[in-house]
């Protein structure tokens, strides 16, 4: 991964505008430096090169990979597109998998962040209001990924703090959560939450009852669920037969792996 600053800013000299200097920082960087995470291919292709977003591709296993630029780090909400368009595509497992760039004040890539698609469940994706009838796209429903609804596992860091991570840290992180493609849609959504929630404790050990503490938002985020703790000690043994948790018996749990692992 080569991490050229004196290319950035060079480049960003020669456009007018933080929207398209924005671009073509991106683009750029992408193309010299993005690699696959799901496979051993050091290189990804940009199969979008018209349209407002950086779409990218692995030619090898054809992973998919949507590129965010942001000025300020923000891993609480991000727009996205069409809300029925993106819901269809995590139903089906082929979402692309989210990358959020964050640049210094001189262009320079500061942190980049891949959230896996897995991760996108019903408490991750927000259906915005439809746009108004005197917009052009009158009726149009977008929607936000809301990252603060993503367990810190989903949130794997390439560049931290110009730091860059070597590639088989990223892809081994990776691949400790594509088992999750494996838990259909309609549960995937409580596994991801009580992973969040378990993880939110701070602790490589945790007990059920520590669980059952946040079992008020669970129910802000499942208002219609009636039974959220059997639905809590379910999850915990989706978690378990996924290999992300163990069982300690008396209703105490470990983490397999430690978030910096
Ligand atoms: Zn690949």
């Amino acid at each position: 991964m080569i991490h050229s600053l004196q290319c950035e800013t060079e480049l960003a000299s020669r456009y007018k505008g933080p929207t398209q200097i924005a671009r073509v920082v991106t683009e750029n960087w992408c193309a010299e430096n993005l690699y696959c995470v799901a496979c051993s291919a050091n290189s990804l292709e940009q199969f979008s090169p018209n349209t407002k977003a950086f779409d990218f591709r692995c030619r090898n296993c054809f992973e998919t990979y949507q590129v965010k630029g942001q000025r300020h780090l923000n891993l609480n909400r991000i727009a996205d597109g069409a809300y029925s368009v993106l819901l269809a595509a995590v139903q089906q497992n082929v979402a692309p998998n989210l990358l959020v760039m964050n640049y210094s004040e001189q262009w320079r890539v500061h942190n980049l962040i891949l959230v896996p698609s897995v991760f996108f469940t019903e408490s991750v994706l927000e259906k915005r209001n439809p746009l108004s009838p005197t917009a052009r796209r009158a009726g149009w429903i977008g929607c936000n990924i809301l990252l603060c609804n993503v367990p810190p596992d989903g949130r794997i860091p390439l560049v931290s703090n110009d730091e860059i991570l070597p590639a088989h840290t990223v892809r081994e992180k990776y691949s400790k959560y594509t088992k999750l493609a494996s838990v259909a849609w309609n549960i995937r959504g409580w596994t991801v939450d009580v992973l969040r929630l378990a993880r939110k404790i701070g602790a490589e050990e945790f007990s059920l009852h520590q669980v059952y503490k946040w079992e008020a938002e669970l129910i802000k985020l499942h208002p219609h669920n009636w039974n959220i703790r059997a639905k809590i000690r379910q999850q915990l043994q989706v978690l378990r037969d996924l290999k992300i948790i163990e069982f300690l018996g008396h209703g105490r749990y470990r983490f397999v792996s430690k978030l910096g692992d």
